[in-house]
């Protein structure tokens, strides 16, 4: 594996690492190591561990990362159920996982969690650990180069293999979390024309428009695009001015049925929640979420997801307008549970849906992390926006500029 790390994580992106492995593997002696510090608990009693305990940590020339330290995956009795239940919580949210083993290198156990890691698509690193006391063994290097795995060697008594492990990280970082996302500049180029339609209506907020127009407008001047704004009654006329067609429509969600039947066919066309979706999360797990509103069935449950508690309205979107749209749609008997906060509950496998907000307040690497939470649960996960497009019927429409991107 090469040694040089040849870029740093975007802006505002904390990498949360996962420690995991067997118990008395090593992992707290190599999260002490790793972070420098006698925080974790390490004792030769196997399974010391129970909550997971966390380091933030300046990773450089990466960026800041926390380090998670977990119980041992193979604990038993009630107790070790319990922590084995803490252990899978970060898991489920894990950026990247260092997966520990000590002198007895790749057992059964260890084979078992790296299908598991394969199949949650949470990219790992294995550490065999203990290295003063064993060589990596010659069939588990085969094993590892066989099956492409990264893995490295570590002690913590000999002071060994930190560096490497952290270089290591950021070369297994998933791809989605290196990258600066933009929100809608892939979409035209310089000298080309971004239409935005914005309605003014009562729910418009008074001399002002909102953040995500702001945004909009803002990088398309940044990358010398021409930004014009019209309101839906305004858009066919617009059209009909241009010379040239728009490089991209952008409409509000609320108008967007009207503007897809004013839009031609050939002139790309999508929301502001759409850019949004993608911006923030993974906008393809999104889409396919939202299919989740064609096979709902009598009595499921939908949880509408919201990132941060706040005052609800009398027409709150998630909590009134959103549901009865839903509900219309799927015309079935459903039961819906408002979860506000950054944790899913534990219960999570009980919903047939999650439909989470638009997620002002998270930015991109914990919205991905929510999304990506959802999809190791096996949860179908769509946002407001998404969803709402979807019950009119216009999103292969809204996600057509995105194929290929
Ligand atoms: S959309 Fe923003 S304000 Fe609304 S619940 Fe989500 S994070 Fe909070």
């Amino acid at each position: 594996m090469s040694t040089m790390i040849a870029n740093s994580a975007p802006r505002g992106v904390r990498y949360q690492i996962a420690l995991i492995g067997r118990r008395n593997a090593g992992k707290s002696s190599l999260f002490n190591l790793l972070t420098g510090q006698d925080i974790a608990i390490v004792s030769d009693t196997a399974g010391t561990t129970t909550d997971a305990i966390s380091k933030p940590y300046e990773l450089l020339p990466l960026g800041p990362v926390t380090f998670y330290d977990t119980a041992g995956l193979d604990d038993e009795g009630e107790l070790g159920l319990q922590r084995i239940k803490a252990s899978l919580k970060i898991l489920y949210r894990a950026d990247i996982c260092l997966l520990v083993t000590d002198e007895q290198g790749l057992t059964a156990k260890e084979l078992q969690l790296i299908e598991e890691l394969q199949q949650l698509k949470i990219p790992f690193l294995i550490i065999f650990n203990k290295a003063d006391i064993s060589d990596i063994k010659n069939k588990d290097i085969d094993y590892c180069q066989q099956h492409q795995l990264a893995y490295l060697a570590a002690s913590s008594t000999l002071n060994m293999g930190a560096d490497q492990i952290k270089q290591a990280i950021y070369e297994i970082a998933p791809a989605e979390l290196k990258q600066e996302q933009v929100l809608a500049s892939d979409l035209y180029q310089a000298g080309e024309t971004v239409l935005c339609v914005v309605p003014i209506d009562m729910s418009a907020p008074k001399g002002r428009l909102i953040l995500p127009q702001v945004q909009v407008l803002r990088e398309a001047l940044d990358h010398d695009a021409m930004a014009i704004v019209v309101k839906e009654s305004q858009l066919a006329q617009a059209l009909a001015q241009l010379n040239t067609p728009p490089a991209i429509v952008i409409a509000d969600s609320q108008v967007i049925k009207q503007v897809t039947q004013v839009v031609p066919e050939n002139v790309p066309l999508t929301t502001f929640s759409t850019l949004f979706a993608r911006f923030k999360g993974d906008l393809a797990i999104l889409a396919q979420g939202a299919d989740a509103l064609d096979n709902l069935q009598d009595g499921d449950k939908i949880m509408m997801a919201e990132a941060c508690s706040h005052h609800s309205q009398e027409d709150d979107i998630g909590r009134v307008k959103l549901p009865n749209m839903i509900k219309h749609y799927s015309q079935k008997q459903l039961t819906f549970d408002i979860k506000a906060g950054h944790d899913f509950p534990d219960n999570l496998a009980d919903y047939a849906l999650v439909v989470h907000c638009g997620s002002c307040m998270l930015n991109r690497t914990e919205m991905i992390r929510r999304v990506r939470e959802c999809e190791r649960r096996n949860i179908p996960v769509t946002n407001y926006g998404v969803a709402i497009s979807k019950i009119q019927g216009v999103l292969p429409r809204v996600m057509q500029p995105f194929i290929g991107k």
